[in-house]
């Protein structure tokens, strides 16, 4: 009985660590994963998830940062890219840089090699098919990994990428732009990378934030990069 019981603890912290493991924003079992970059300069990275959707709304981003003078990294789905090519385009027009979230979306965590490879190919395909040249970093959807897509991203020599400011994630402050913005606001560090969803239709309120953002940052003196550009240092 007593055999049992400590099969079972140990069953349950495995089980424990398996899911810190799968969440963790700055760890992973296999290859490079960076939640945030160590430096005194003042720079930071927008970053944004899923899409595109509705070319409106990505029109309206592209707009909103242009006129701002910013670039920032979208982390798009294969299956958005497909289905507005022409959205996905533009951002690569204006200068954004691109990065790979998965071709549908999925959590990743039990994936076989098959279905994660398809995943990340076809994904990697579509950015380059809509002309995007740099080095394309990858978003695991939900930030969710495991075992099987970490190393198959180091056996292509993909880099992870998370994050370490997601105002969207708390209830209080989904709720308006100006509390997203003062949250990102008073939590950016030099070297932080910030999620946001900004493309779908439902993401009217963090679209909003982005000038506040913007302006906000700018005025403590921080400077906007692209994820290539922070990791590369040359900021
Ligand atoms: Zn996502």
């Amino acid at each position: 009985m007593k055999k049992v019981a400590v099969f079972f603890l140990v069953l349950v912290v495995l089980a424990v660590s398996l899911w810190s493991v799968s969440c963790a924003r700055s760890f992973q079992f296999f290859g490079k994963i960076i939640s945030r970059v160590e430096t005194a300069d003042k720079v930071v990275a927008l970053t944004f998830d899923d899409g595109p959707w509705n070319p409106k709304y990505t029109q309206s981003v592209i707009n909103t940062l242009g006129s701002l003078n910013v670039k920032a990294t979208f982390f798009l789905n294969g299956r958005g890219i497909e289905s507005n090519t022409d959205s996905a385009q533009a951002l690569v027009s204006a200068g954004h840089q691109i990065g790979n979230h998965t071709y549908s979306h999925n959590r990743m965590m039990f994936k076989g090699l098959s279905e994660v490879k398809r995943e990340i190919d076809s994904t990697n395909e579509l950015i380059r098919s809509i002309g995007f040249e740099g080095d394309i970093y990858f978003r695991p959807p939900y930030g969710k990994k495991l075992i099987v897509l970490p190393y198959y991203l180091e056996q292509q020599g993909i880099v992870s990428v998370t994050w370490d400011v997601e105002p969207e994630s708390y209830d209080g402050i989904n709720e308006s732009s100006s509390a997203i913005a003062e949250y990102v606001i008073g939590n950016t560090k030099p070297g932080s990378i910030v999620l946001l969803h900004v493309l779908g239709g439902n993401n009217k309120k963090a679209r909003d934030s982005l000038p506040l953002i913007i302006n906000g940052l700018r005025s403590k003196g921080f400077k906007f990069v692209t994820v290539a550009e922070l990791l590369s240092g040359n900021t």
